[in-house]
């Protein structure tokens, strides 16, 4: 949807494949940057992310920021679930290479229980925002220049939105970096313990790896035996809404 809001569409979405364990697949990655080229086509920008929704996946982003740099090619990594795993010295080297990035989302409303909504975007290019939401030289007759430092009118595609930087300031000043830190390493430790318990139990099992706090898993009551998948999803669904 994102990227019909932007104006690219649809159709100039390229999909990459991933491994087993749901990470960007490299060589996919660049296949798919030939492809594009060999078509005439120009590659804007590839998206990494960090902490995927279901599965809780971290792409390798070094290896991406390489592909980037060659095809010169805007790097963006997603972080709106997995991006909070940096504040964890013990976790942080899952986003190895997330420093590469030329920008960065981050939602404080997820991991780290901001209210709704409270969504970072992070670019180490200062002028960048300026640049693209250029109110000023458009919206003369709104934003003033002498006014710039406070007005949030520049740096932004809407004009008049809530200040939810605040909230996301406060959130961080009241629990700081190591608050932070204990935030995830306690989420990440409970998905440790729920997988633990799924792996002991004879008719729960993990359906795919995990390394952050998305613990995917079904019930199976004939374990061992080859039961069809489809009837195995119809349960689970029908388990999943009597849950609710
Ligand atoms: C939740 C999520 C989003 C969307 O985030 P919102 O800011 O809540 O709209 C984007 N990317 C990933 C990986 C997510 O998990």
């Amino acid at each position: 949807m994102s990227i019909n809001v932007v104006g690219i569409g649809y159709n100039n979405l390229i999909k990459v494949g991933t491994d087993k364990d749901g990470k960007m697949d490299i060589n996919k990655l660049n296949e798919a940057m030939e492809k594009c080229k060999a078509a005439g086509k120009i590659p804007l920008a590839v998206v990494g992310t960090a902490g995927t929704t279901v599965r809780g996946c971290f792409d390798p982003m070094r290896e991406i920021a390489a592909v980037c740099k060659k095809n010169d090619c805007w790097f963006h990594i997603d972080g709106a679930w997995g991006g909070s795993i940096l504040f964890s010295p013990k976790y942080r080297h899952h986003l190895d290479g997330g420093d590469l990035a030329d920008s960065f989302s981050w939602d404080l409303h997820k991991m780290m229980g901001a209210p709704l909504m409270c969504s970072a975007f992070i670019t180490k290019n200062v002028a960048l925002l300026k640049t693209i939401c250029g109110h000023s030289q458009t919206a003369h007759y709104l934003l003033h220049q002498d006014r710039e430092d406070i007005d949030l009118g520049h740096r932004s595609l809407q004009c008049g939105r809530r200040n939810d930087a605040l909230k996301g300031w406060l959130c961080w000043k009241e629990k700081g970096d190591e608050g932070f830190a204990r935030v995830v390493e306690n989420f990440i430790e409970h998905a440790d313990y729920l997988e633990s318990l799924v792996r002991e139990h004879p008719r729960l099992e993990m359906m795919s790896s995990r390394v952050f706090a998305n613990v995917n898993m079904r019930y199976n009551p004939t374990p061992g035996k080859t039961s069809a998948d489809l009837d195995l999803n119809e349960l689970n669904i029908n388990l999943r809404n009597n849950l609710l």
